[in-house]
């Protein structure tokens, strides 16, 4: 997994056009159709995909954190919210709030989260592609292929089922 992840951006950003284009098949699509066959890819994904053996989101994405996830990362580690804050959180370009450093400092030696039952929602939901009205997000996720492999396999995989 390792030597693919090394490759994975150069390999997503060769197949970006192919990529594209087939975001705007799916645009095409009813948005009950498009998000069925999202989630039967999705699965197939994270059946063969196992992100204890990636963690590449953790490592160079991080998540937008809302108030409601610092304080349940500041109550899991016994903090006060603003000491909480103050050691881990700045404020992005866009204004919103994100780790200080990355990779993520909660992330372990051996890929697991150290704050797992307390993640932060976009970490939860992350790489989104089981979400409802996947139409919205079709550019985040064609941008998402250059990080997560599961993404990457979904697009790579999108051709043989498309009506
Ligand atoms: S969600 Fe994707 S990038 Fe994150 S650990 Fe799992 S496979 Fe890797
Ligand atoms: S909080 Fe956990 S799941 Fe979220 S980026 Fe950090 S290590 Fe990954």
């Amino acid at each position: 997994m390792k030597e693919f992840l090394n490759i994975l951006p150069q390999k997503a950003l060769s197949k970006k056009r192919d990529f594209k284009l087939l975001a705007a098949k799916v645009k095409k699509l009813k948005p009950r159709k498009a998000d069925e066959i999202f989630q039967q890819l999705h699965d197939e994904a994270f059946e063969q995909i196992n992100c204890l053996d990636c963690a590449n989101c953790c490592r160079g994405l991080g998540p937008r954190l809302q108030k409601k996830d610092i304080e349940r990362l500041s109550a899991h580690l016994n903090m006060k919210t603003s000491v909480f804050a103050d050691n881990y959180i700045r404020v992005d370009e866009d204004g919103d709030f994100v780790f200080k450093s990355m990779p993520c400092p909660f992330l372990m030696g051996d890929n697991y989260c150290m704050v797992y039952s307390s993640r932060p929602k976009a970490c939860r939901e992350y790489p989104h592609t089981d979400q409802k009205n996947i139409k919205s997000i079709l550019t985040t996720c064609v941008k998402n292929t250059e990080t997560c492999p599961a993404v990457f396999y979904i697009f790579e995989k999108l051709p043989e089922i498309l009506p």
